[in-house]
C-alpha cells in the first residue's frame, strides 16, 4: 500500500504538472502577447500565490495518490465494479458510464463545496483554496489537506456502485485534471458558441469559475451548470461576458483584492 501511493502519488503529481505547466506556458509565456484579449481578469495572478497554490496541490497529489492506493487494493480484491474486459458492456456503455462518472463527481463536487463555503468549514480549510480573486492554473489541486481527502472520495464512490471499465477511470481523471486546469486557467479559451448552444453553455468555463473565485459566492459546480441552475446559485451575467472582465468589480478594486491579506473572508452569504 505504501509503495502504490507513492507510485500513484507521483503519477497525479506528474498529470497535474504538465497539464497546469503547459496550460500556463501557452498562455502565459508563449502565446501571452496575442491572447490579452482571453484573459479573465487583466490582472496577472501574483508569483506569491501561484508558489502556495503549487506548495498544496503537492499535498493534494500525495493525499489523491493514497486514495487511488486505496481503491488499487480494493480492485485487487474484487471488491470494486471497475473491469477490464471491455467487451464486457461494450462502447456505448463506456460513454454513458463516463458521464454517470461526471454527474456523480459534479453532485458530490457541488454540495461538498456549498459545505465548504459555511463559515467555519471556509475559514479553516476552504480558505486555502481562495487565495486570491484571480487564480491561476496552478490552483487545480489547491486544497486544504483535510478538503482534498473529502474531494477524493468521490472516486471509491464511483468505483463501488457503477461499473466501470478501467480505461475509462483513467480518462476520466485525466479529464478531471485538464478542466480542474482549464476552470483556472485566467483565460477563456472556449469558442462563443459556448455560450449560444443551449447544450454547450452548461458546460463550465473558466470564465463561470472565475466569477466563484472573484466573489467567494455563485458558480459552485464543477462540470456543468445544472446544479447551479436548479438551486439557484449560478451568477446570472457571467454567460454575456464570457472572455471578458466578469462582475462589478472595477480592475483596480481587484488590484486592491490580490493580496493575500486583503483576501474577502466571509462564507457563504447564500446561508445568511
Ligand atoms: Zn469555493
Ligand atoms: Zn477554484
Amino acid at each position: 500500500m505504501l509503495l502504490n501511493t507513492v507510485l500513484l502519488s507521483l503519477i497525479v503529481f506528474l498529470r497535474y504538472l504538465c497539464f497546469a505547466g503547459g496550460l500556463y506556458f501557452l498562455c502565459y509565456v508563449w502565446k501571452k502577447p496575442k491572447w490579452e484579449s482571453k484573459r479573465i481578469s487583466p490582472i496577472v495572478p501574483d508569483k506569491k500565490v501561484m508558489k502556495h497554490e503549487f506548495k498544496y496541490s503537492v499535498f493534494s497529489s500525495v493525499i489523491f495518490g493514497w486514495t487511488g492506493a486505496w481503491m488499487f487494493d480494493a480492485w485487487e480484491k474484487g471488491q470494486t465494479l471497475v473491469y477490464t474486459d471491455f467487451s464486457k458492456y461494450g462502447f456505448w456503455y463506456a460513454v454513458f458510464s463516463l458521464l454517470v462518472m461526471m454527474v456523480i463527481h459534479d453532485t458530490y463536487f457541488y454540495w461538498t463545496h456549498r459545505l465548504l463555503h459555511l463559515p467555519w468549514f471556509y475559514k479553516n480549510l476552504h480558505k486555502v483554496h481562495h487565495s486570491a480573486p484571480n487564480p491561476s492554473p496552478w490552483a487545480a489541486f489547491c486544497f486544504h489537506p483535510v478538503e482534498a481527502f473529502l474531494e477524493s472520495l468521490y472516486m471509491p464512490i464511483i468505483a463501488f456502485t457503477i461499473p466501470c471499465h478501467i480505461g475509462v477511470v483513467f480518462f476520466f481523471l485525466m479529464l478531471m485534471t485538464v478542466l480542474g486546469v482549464v476552470n483556472h486557467l485566467g483565460y477563456e479559451l472556449y469558442p462563443q458558441v459556448f455560450l449560444k448552444n443551449r447544450f454547450l453553455k452548461t458546460i463550465i468555463s473558466a470564465t463561470n469559475h472565475s466569477v466563484h473565485h472573484r466573489f467567494n459566492k455563485f458558480n459552485y459546480a464543477l462540470y456543468f451548470t445544472w446544479w447551479d441552475d436548479l438551486v439557484g446559485t449560478r451568477y446570472q451575467s457571467d454567460e454575456t461576458i464570457l472572455g471578458k472582465t466578469v462582475g462589478v468589480a472595477t480592475d483596480s478594486e481587484l488590484h486592491d483584492l490580490a493580496g493575500f491579506a486583503s483576501v474577502p473572508e466571509d462564507g457563504d452569504p447564500l446561508q445568511a
